[in-house]
């Protein structure tokens, strides 16, 4: 498990223009590096030193050794995404494919140190650069010195250092710990949970997290935008790109929120069992929902409270896994029968066993079972395979219940 706390040490002005000059000549190493990968179609790591290393020095001269091969490690990492990007691409459009930009850094970019190149000794933060290593005073709030103390398991693991928008150098302090420290909560209870519109979040335990406020704001966002937008003068972008950040901040407030008040739940959880995104996406492509509804979808935060539920989990030993979700919201909690006339509204009240509940809590149910039956019927290790649409965008297999045409009879 990684964290990474961000400091903002401070430096004079000859410090920083070392770590400027630093920073151009990490990216010419990163550019030679990566170029000379993928010419040779390659990702080896110890063929790159063997050819580039020579070359590398003399074109960066005073680029630390370190330094040389943490742009080396970085750069045959980029190769390899961009290899499987750019294999995924090819399977579709082969001519996108052949254009795609290679990795490529500027000479304004985000350094990796590692521990041979940053130091951390109590509050003394030394870190290499062209010039001499650069050694500072920083200051790590008590709260996070407390949550990543060293007898809990965690290590300094490297930084990230560059500089942001606004010009200030920044330290990005990256933290590690063994996974198996972390004690999984084994014997606790499995809870679904149903994101929506008009409640976020909703568990399978009947508990709603409202999106009354998110959907005020959003609104109120909209409108604002619409208006500016008409307007169109200098004045009226630079306030919509203020407001943007505005909605963001605020979106994502939200669902730190929410997702701190799940991970850290009073009930005893072991697993949360979220729906597979991507059947979502589906749904939107394939404009089986309507107008309102993919607008709402469109610019939901969905992916980001999964990120950040996630992350606040593992702290927690809590796990949280997905499921495939067609269906969730028409079939039955109950008797499993999938029936899209008994959902009204907000209320899911079964035409053929007569059940009644909020239709959230009911979706989330039955995801929660969806993944239990999943479980179940491929033994136990089912965490990592791949479920519901296949690589077509197709439904692989039909789903075995039942689906009801007519009304069936001695029911209300
Ligand atoms: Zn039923």
């Amino acid at each position: 498990m990684r964290r990474s706390i961000t400091v903002f040490p401070k430096l004079t002005d000859k410090e920083v223009s070392a770590i400027v000059e630093t920073g151009k000549q990490y990216a010419r190493a990163f550019n030679m590096a990566s170029e000379c990968l993928i010419n040779n179609s390659s990702t080896s790591k110890r063929f790159l030193h063997k050819v580039q290393y020579e070359r590398t020095k003399e074109e960066c001269p005073s680029l630390p050794t370190g330094l040389i091969q943490c742009a080396r490690d970085v750069a045959v990492e980029a190769v390899k995404n961009w290899n499987v990007k750019r294999t995924k691409l090819r399977q579709k459009h082969p001519k996108k494919a052949e254009m795609m930009k290679r990795p490529s850094m500027k000479d304004k970019c985000t350094m990796r140190y590692d521990v041979r190149t940053i130091t951390l000794r109590g509050s003394q933060l030394t870190f290499s650069t062209c010039d001499k290593r650069v050694k500072t005073i920083i200051t790590i709030p008590e709260f996070f010195r407390e949550r990543y103390s060293p007898s809990d398991g965690w290590k300094l693991k490297g930084a990230n250092i560059g500089i942001n928008r606004k010009g200030r150098v920044f330290v990005n302090l990256i933290y590690e710990c063994p996974d198996h420290i972390i004690e999984e909560n084994k014997d606790g209870k499995i809870v679904g949970l149903d994101r929506g519109v008009y409640n976020i979040v909703t568990t399978s335990e009947g508990v709603h997290y409202g999106a009354k406020d998110v959907r005020r704001v959003k609104r109120k966002y909209n409108y604002v935008r619409s208006e500016l937008q008409e307007k169109g003068t200098r004045s009226a972008k630079r306030r919509l790109k203020a407001i943007s950040g505005c909605e963001k901040r605020f979106v994502h407030d939200q669902n730190h929120c929410i997702s701190k008040k799940l991970a850290n739940s009073d009930e005893d959880v072991f697993i949360y069992v979220l729906e597979d995104l991507s059947s979502m996406n589906m749904l939107r492509l394939k404009g089986k929902s309507n107008k309102t509804m993919r607008k709402w979808i469109s610019n939901w935060s969905y992916s980001d409270l999964e990120l950040k539920l996630t992350y606040k989990c593992q702290k927690n030993g809590i796990k949280v896994e997905l499921v495939d979700a067609r269906y969730t919201s028409r079939k039955c909690s109950v008797c499993k029968t999938i029936d899209k006339a008994s959902r009204n509204g907000n209320r899911y009240t079964c035409r053929h066993c007569g059940s009644s509940m909020h239709a959230d809590t009911n979706a989330a149910i039955n995801i929660r079972d969806n993944y239990i039956t999943r479980t179940q019927k491929s033994g136990q290790a089912a965490v990592d395979q791949p479920y519901g649409w296949g690589a077509r965008g197709k439904p692989e297999t039909e789903p075995l219940e039942k689906t009801l045409t007519s009304k069936p009879s001695g029911s209300s």
